[in-house]
């Protein structure tokens, strides 16, 4: 078979979509996992509503999902003087014709076919007229008689058929000039010679008219392969109701790349009952035999158990820089704290995405410290104040912050102080983190390093001096 040639079409026209990430990912493994090409095509046509601000938006998502392309991006308004050559060709075969009938005629004609109880349809008024009134038209495409029916074997829901008589002049070319979906998508998967189709199957319907015109035209007519939808929980088609449906807002709330890439793969594609994929794991596995034939349901509570595995099991140091622009965020000066590695390390296995790790990470950049009020109210008290210069003074002659240093130090504070290890630790927890949730106390030593610790129990001495005078 000649080289495996598939494509991601987006219409830019808002942020890329959940569901259209998925079908760019189906596309890109696909493409990868045969050594063929994935090619990015972005159609504008509709000029009114496509941006440049989406195609970028659409080009960032793309670009952090790692899905990248071998060809492209093409851009559809740069070939109009392509289609329109292929508009005149279908002319000149009697392919198509001018349709000079008013949107006011068209609307009469439908509401009377619906009157009639019939499947509104163009009646082919203009079919067969030879006169070229000086008027606007648009340019309908004629589809084979009645009686005939176009089908096609989709490689992943099977046989389908489309009767003609179901099908419609339809327009190809409108009163502006500008020319229609089908028939670009036609023309450009043909010219760039694409050989397998994969999109969501709210496309299942056009197929039918898209074959009719890649014949009419005369070219091959590709494979096709369309991916069910994605629904909501209460398996309602995936929209705003269920939570962001833009890849992008996902980065945003801190989800990783490849949590998304595994979780958008489970939206309709198994393994047996397999759920952690590498990209690499992918691109070996993947095939649209094992693509479900119905929907997939969007269930957030995965997406979370997935980032959740990833961060436990991420590189600390890639954690690190991607967490980085999070803190930003906070107006945390990452340069002021400690090692931000070390910090990373100390909240993977804590923390759902990138949002809760920063979030978590506060307290380590906070200097000083800034107390809960009632932490402060039951652990930094005057009675404490000689269990801190004990500590201080542990802290102080321990030349190494190690598990086991720290393990020694601590057994001697409890000799001294005749105190159970968590009447040592709570107290010393508040002075150091503040009194937020925090990783365990060894960590929190270990990654704020022997000055910053040292500098915050000093803090909290202070503090319990200031409470006794008051
Ligand atoms: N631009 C179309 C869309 O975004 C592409 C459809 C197709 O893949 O053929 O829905």
């Amino acid at each position: 078979m000649s080289e495996l040639r598939v494509r991601f079409a987006p219409s830019p026209t808002g942020y890329l979509h959940i569901g259209g990430a998925r079908t760019a990912l189906f596309n890109y493994l696909l493409a990868k996992k045969e050594a063929g090409k994935f090619i990015l095509r972005i159609e504008d046509t509709d000029v009114a509503r496509s941006t440049q601000e989406s195609v970028d938006a659409i080009l960032d998502a793309m670009n952090w999902l790692g899905l990248s392309y071998d060809e492209g991006p093409f851009y559809q308004s740069d070939r109009f003087e392509l289609y329109r050559e292929k508009v005149q060709q279908l002319l000149t075969q009697g392919r198509a014709y001018r349709c000079y009938c008013s949107a006011e005629e068209l609307d009469a004609k439908r509401e009377k076919a619906k009157e009639k109880g019939l499947k509104p349809k163009y009646d082919g008024t203009c079919r067969n007229r030879t006169d070229q009134p000086d008027a606007p038209y648009v340019v309908r495409f004629k589809l084979p008689e009645a009686g005939e029916e176009t089908t096609f074997v989709d490689r992943i829901k099977g046989s389908i058929s489309f009767r003609h008589e179901e099908l419609d002049d339809l327009i190809i070319q409108r009163t502006d000039g500008t020319p229609t979906y089908n028939l670009v998508v036609v023309i450009d998967d043909a010219e760039m010679e694409i050989n397998l189709i994969i999109r969501g199957d709210d496309h299942i319907n056009n197929t039918p008219r898209q074959i009719l015109l890649y014949e009419a035209l005369g070219y091959t007519i590709p494979e096709f392969a369309h991916v069910p939808m994605i629904l909501g929980s209460d398996k309602k088609r995936l929209s705003k109701r269920h939570g962001a449906t833009s890849v992008m807002a996902y980065q945003e709330m801190g989800y990783l790349p490849e949590a998304m890439v595994n979780y958008l793969i489970r939206l309709g594609w198994s393994s047996g009952d397999e759920e952690i994929f590498s990209m690499t794991d992918l691109i070996e596995k993947f095939s649209l035999e094992n693509v479900g034939r119905s929907a997939g349901v969007f269930n957030p509570e995965k997406l979370n158990w997935l980032n959740s595995h990833y961060i436990k099991t991420g590189d600390p140091e890639r954690l690190a820089e991607l967490l980085n622009p999070f803190l930003t965020q906070k107006g945390i000066v990452v340069e002021n704290g400690p090692n931000l590695v070390a910090v990373v390390k100390s909240l993977q296995e804590r923390s759902v995405t990138l949002i809760e790790m920063a979030a978590g990470a506060a307290f380590y950049f906070a200097d000083p410290v800034v107390y809960d009020e009632k932490a402060k109210k039951k652990f930094l008290q005057p009675e404490q104040k000689d269990l801190f210069k004990i500590i201080l003074e542990k802290i102080g002659s321990c030349d190494s912050f190690n598990e086991e240093q720290l393990e020694v130090i601590f057994k001697e504070i409890m000799q001294i102080t005749e105190l159970k290890f968590g009447k040592i630790a709570q107290p010393l927890r508040v002075a150091l983190t503040g009194g937020v949730p925090s990783p365990g106390i060894y960590q929190v030593l270990q990654v704020l390093g022997k000055e910053r610790s040292l500098q915050r129990i000093e803090q909290a001495v202070r503090a319990i001096e200031q409470i006794a005078a008051e």
